[in-house]
């Protein structure tokens, strides 16, 4: 090792590791039931992707007209494409409007309904009476910025509960013994100083890895680092074939223009000047569904009739509509478009591009927050004092496809499961054993190599390489060809890292360093979701294959579970829970789909 590198030991109860929604429910829980906890997180509490947030969090309160918590089983099951774990979805589900009350009661802002109530807006894929009635109106929201609004209040309640927050501090690894896991090793960005958290329990909630694709609408912090922290202690990760996409981000930044451009009269336009989805929808057109949209654009790109000068993305035109329209109605969108893209709307179109908006798969769990690492004997073994929750995790409730409003739900529901099986399991103040010998060897020797790296390829370029592979192979269109050839790609792509070049070698605000160690926890998750897409030979949820446009239960009803060490991939399968949590719901078995 070429620098030295003196260790602060902490000893906790507990620690989280994120400040996002799910990190903050899990931090509150743990500090209200007496543990010592501690919070890491990488940026600034409020600053967390959950801030961005807009529509809001779905629960059955019932407040707009009928509802029930197993209608919203029945949804959450069917938008999963039946790969979703059940127990775990009713468990969610019929912990959902408890757990939106409990936001309130936080002072969660809520917009009202004239009685005073919570106002709760419609969300596609919500249904009443089984998918048989008429949409529901289940999505609680804080006008559109519920997750800033929940992000506040949750700050504000694990501050309450006297909890420690080690701000701008980047877990680096863990610490595992014997396959247990006994803590974290974190560095203050701050001063370059190296900290040991002991702890009878980790709990991960770092939230998703949409960074390893070109175009996304998460923040720029969304690295997946948890993931990476689990792949290197020899843990599998899950279902990461399932990614969602939104079919309009703005190109080159990711920020999301809401459908409601097009609902407005918004079309989309290829170089050929030509209104192409009348083509592929011919009666929904520009406002067919998220994923027949984005796999138009996708298609139409890879054809040679994408715009600008790399023929790679399209173009959002609203430069047809009344500009008073615009200014009283896409305000926000007229801004980020200014913004972002440097565009007037009313002049020009915006450049946008199908963008990652969600990860379906991550670090398995239970519905506990217990993390999973499955073995031939027990599909569904705990790897003692790890947990993990929020997108970060899979627990799996959203299976093969996330319905919009159930992510913010999936964070405080499983937030506060987690506090509570760490209550039950641990012992406030316990003796902890001392850590192994030598277990600071693995990240300070990454954080050492990273810092030092003197090859040719600069981060910022290995990071555009395999950005650029993912966009390309790994996107909505899925074919055999396209994704073996990533297949290939991605590999190329990861077996470079030896190549990495930075060029900060201080250990104070040193972003070349973080960005490093960023991208070394991506490309696992950019290698294992392309190596899954190539292996999962049929259609379901996220995951279209124009090869296999089916849905095929008989083969593929299973989780994918993927190892990489760095090198090597291994693909393995996890049975998904075809049963309920209670006797009082029945397991909803599949029915087919329809388009
Ligand atoms: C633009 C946008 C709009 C959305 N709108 C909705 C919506 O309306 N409804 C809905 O249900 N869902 C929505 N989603 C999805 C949802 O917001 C996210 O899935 C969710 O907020 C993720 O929360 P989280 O707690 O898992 O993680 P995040 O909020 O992403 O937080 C991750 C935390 O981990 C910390 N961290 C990460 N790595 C490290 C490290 N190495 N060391 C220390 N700390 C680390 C970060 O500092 C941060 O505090 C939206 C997502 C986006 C991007």
């Amino acid at each position: 090792m070429t620098g030295a590198y003196p260790i602060t030991t902490h000893t906790y109860d507990a620690v989280v590791v994120g400040a996002g929604g799910s990190g903050l429910r899990a931090t509150m829980g743990l500090a209200e039931a007496g543990l010592k906890t501690a919070c890491i997180t990488k940026v600034f509490p409020t600053r967390s992707h959950t801030v961005a947030a807009q529509g809001g969090i779905a629960a059955s309160l019932g407040n707009m007209g009928p509802d029930h918590w197993t209608w919203h089983m029945y949804d959450t099951v069917k938008g999963s494409d039946w790969l979703g774990d059940q127990d775990a979805i009713e468990y969610m589900v019929r912990e959902a409007p408890a757990a939106v009350y409990e936001l309130e009661h936080y002072g969660v802002p809520f917009s009202r309904t004239e009685e005073g109530k919570i106002y709760q807006r419609a969300f596609g894929g919500m249904t009443t009476e089984f998918g048989e009635g008429p949409p529901a109106q289940r999505t609680c929201a804080a006008a559109d910025r519920t997750g800033h609004a929940m992000l506040h209040g949750l700050y504000q309640q694990s501050l309450k509960y006297d909890s420690d927050f080690y701000i701008e501090y980047f877990a680096i690894d863990l610490i595992m013994e014997n396959g247990e896991c006994r803590g974290v090793i974190a560095m203050n960005m701050e001063d370059g100083s190296i900290h040991a958290f002991r702890s009878q329990s980790v709990v991960l909630a770092t939230g998703g890895y949409g960074r390893a694709y070109f175009s996304c609408t998460s923040a720029h912090t969304c690295t997946g680092d948890g993931g990476g922290m689990a792949l290197r202690a020899g843990i599998g990760l899950q279902d990461l074939e399932f990614v969602q996409f939104h079919p309009t981000g703005i190109y080159g930044a990711g920020v999301l223009i809401t459908e409601g451009a097009r609902g407005e009269g918004g079309i989309l336009i290829n170089s050929e000047g030509e209104r192409f989805m009348e083509r592929y929808a011919p009666s929904a057109k520009d406002l067919a569904s998220r994923d027949v949209v984005s796999r138009s654009i996708s298609n139409e790109i890879r054809e040679g009739r994408g715009v600008g000068a790399n023929k790679d993305h399209m173009f959002l035109h609203l430069d047809h509509l009344d500009p008073a329209l615009l200014a009283e109605r896409l305000p926000g969108i007229s801004e980020s478009a200014k913004v972002f893209a440097g565009v007037d709307v009313t002049k020009e179109p915006i450049p946008i591009i199908p963008t990652v908006h969600y990860n379906m798969g991550g670090i398995p769990t239970n519905y506990h927050g217990e993390v999973i690492n499955p073995s031939k004997s027990d599909p569904d073994a705990v790897v003692p004092g790890l947990f993990a929750v929020g997108e970060a995790a899979c627990v799996s409730v959203h299976g093969a496809n996330r319905l919009g409003s159930n992510s913010l739900i999936d964070l405080v529901v499983f937030g506060r499961a987690t506090a509570h099986r760490i209550a039950e399991i641990s012992k406030p103040g316990a003796t902890q054993a001392p850590l192994p010998k030598g277990y600071e060897e693995m990240a300070l020797g990454r954080l050492d190599g990273a810092r030092y790296a003197n090859g040719s390829t600069p981060t910022a370029d290995m990071r555009l390489k395999m950005q650029r592979v993912m966009q390309n192979n790994c996107a909505v269109f899925r074919t055999e060809e396209v994704l073996d050839e990533g297949v290939k790609l991605i590999d190329e792509v990861a077996s470079g890292f030896d190549d990495l070049k930075t060029n900060d070698r201080s250990l104070v605000w040193n972003s070349d360093l973080i960005e490093t160690l960023e991208l070394q926890n991506l490309i696992g998750q950019a290698v294992l979701t392309m190596h899954g897409a190539a292996a999962r030979k049929e259609s379901r949820g996220a995951h279209m294959h124009e090869d296999y446009p089916d849905r095929d239960d008989k083969n593929w009803m299973k989780h994918t579970v993927g190892w990489f060490d760095g090198q090597k991939v291994k693909l393995g399968e996890r049975p998904v829970h075809e049963y309920t949590l209670t006797k009082e719901v029945e397991y909803i078995k599949p029915k087919a789909r329809v388009y």
